[in-house]
C-alpha cells in the first residue's frame, strides 16, 4: 500500500535531477538537425492540437508525488517506471476543478477521446495554454488584418521558423514548464516542426512533464506503454499512468479506465469511472452510463444526477467562439472524409 507522505524533502533533489535531465535532453536536441522550414500562421494558431486541461496542478503534483514514491537519486524516467497500487479512495475521488483559459477565463474544454486533444493550444512564447475558441478568434482577426500575427496572450510575434519555435520550447523547459516538455514530446512523437520522429525522446519528455505535474503527460505515457512506443509494452504500467492522469482530471484517461474495467466485466468500477468523467462533461462516458442504465448497471438516480452534472459542465465550457471552432473542425473533418472517399 502506498504511504502518503510529505514530499518536500526530496524536492531539491528532484529539481536537480530534472535540471540534469533537461541538460541531457537539450544536448540531444542540439545534436539533431532542426530544419529552418517556413511555418504558416494558422499552423501556430492551432499549434496545441494535442491537448486540453491541466487541472489544479498544485493538488495534483502533491498527489502524484506522494503516490509515486520518488527518490532524489533517480532520474525523472526512473521515478515513474514502476506501476504502484493506487487505493480506491484516491482513484475515485472527485477530480480537481478545471483550469480556466487565461484569455476568456472560461473552464478549459476537455480533450477529445484519444491521445490527441484539439481544443487547446500551447503557446511556446509565454507557456500559456489557450482554448480553441480564443485561438480561432485570434486567427480570424489576424486573417482579416485586424490583429498582428502575434500570440494573443503575450503579443510576441509568431515564430517564423521551426528552429525558432524549438528554441522557445527550450527556454520554457529551463523554467520547468511542464507543458513545454509535454508539447515538445508531441512534436517528437509526430516528427513535427522539423524534428525527427523519435518515440523514445517523446517518452522521456513526457516523463519530465509528468514529474512536473502534467496529467496529460501521464495519459501520453500510458499510450506509449500500451503501444510499446519508445518503451517496452507494459499494460500494467499503461493502466497505472491512466490512473494518475484520471486522478489529475483527465477525462479521456478516466473514460479509458472505464472501458478497461468494462472489458474485464467489472461493471461497478466501470460505471464509477464513467460517472466521474461524464459529470465533467465527457460525452463518451455519458453515453456509456446511458447504456449501463439500460443494462441495469447504473441506477435511475445515478443516471439522472450524472446527466444534470454533465449539462452544468457543458454549459460552463460553452462559448460562441468554441462553437465556431467545433463547426470549423467538423467541416475540416467532413472534407477530409469526403476526400478519402473519392
Ligand atoms: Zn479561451
Ligand atoms: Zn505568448
Amino acid at each position: 500500500m502506498t504511504q502518503l507522505k510529505d514530499s518536500t524533502s526530496h524536492n531539491s533533489n528532484k529539481a536537480a535531477s530534472i535540471k540534469s535531465d533537461v541538460d541531457t535532453l537539450s544536448t540531444n536536441m542540439n545534436n539533431m538537425n532542426i530544419s529552418d522550414s517556413e511555418d504558416s500562421l494558422s499552423k501556430c494558431a492551432e499549434r496545441g492540437k494535442e491537448e486540453e486541461i491541466l487541472s489544479n496542478k498544485k493538488e495534483y503534483i502533491s498527489c502524484a508525488q506522494n503516490v509515486e514514491h520518488t527518490s532524489g537519486s533517480k532520474t525523472a524516467v526512473e521515478h515513474l517506471s514502476s506501476a504502484e497500487f493506487i487505493p480506491d479512495d484516491i482513484l475515485f475521488r472527485d477530480p480537481p476543478p478545471k483550469e480556466d483559459c487565461p484569455l476568456c477565463m472560461q473552464p478549459m474544454p476537455y480533450a477529445s477521446g484519444s491521445i490527441c486533444g484539439i481544443r487547446s493550444s500551447y503557446q511556446a512564447c509565454c507557456g500559456k495554454v489557450l482554448c480553441c475558441g480564443c485561438c480561432i478568434a485570434a486567427s480570424q482577426e489576424i486573417n482579416k488584418g485586424n490583429m498582428k500575427a502575434w500570440c494573443p496572450f503575450c503579443r510576441m510575434p509568431f515564430h517564423e521558423t521551426d528552429k525558432e519555435y524549438i528554441k522557445r520550447f527550450k527556454k520554457r523547459m529551463k523554467l520547468n514548464d511542464a507543458d513545454a516538455f509535454l508539447y515538445l514530446g508531441m512534436e517528437y512523437r509526430d516528427g513535427g516542426s522539423g524534428l525527427p520522429q523519435d518515440y523514445k525522446m517523446a517518452f522521456d519528455l513526457w516523463n519530465m512533464a509528468a514529474e512536473l505535474g502534467s496529467s496529460i503527460a501521464h495519459h501520453s505515457i500510458a499510450f506509449a506503454y500500451a503501444g510499446g512506443k519508445g518503451v517496452e509494452e507494459d499494460n500494467e504500467k499503461a493502466i497505472y499512468h491512466f490512473e494518475l492522469a484520471a486522478i489529475g482530471g483527465h477525462e479521456a484517461a478516466r473514460n479509458n479506465l472505464g472501458m478497461i474495467e468494462e472489458g474485464n466485466g467489472n461493471m461497478d468500477r466501470a460505471m464509477k469511472h464513467f460517472i466521474i468523467a461524464a459529470r465533467c462533461g465527457f460525452d463518451e462516458s455519458l453515453s456509456e452510463i446511458g447504456k449501463g442504465y439500460k443494462a441495469g448497471h447504473a441506477t435511475k438516480d445515478e443516471y439522472a444526477s450524472t446527466l444534470r452534472a454533465y449539462q452544468v459542465s457543458i454549459d460552463e465550457m460553452k462559448s460562441e467562439q468554441r462553437t465556431k471552432f467545433e463547426e470549423h473542425h467538423n467541416h475540416i473533418m467532413c472534407t477530409k472524409v469526403s476526400e478519402l472517399r473519392k
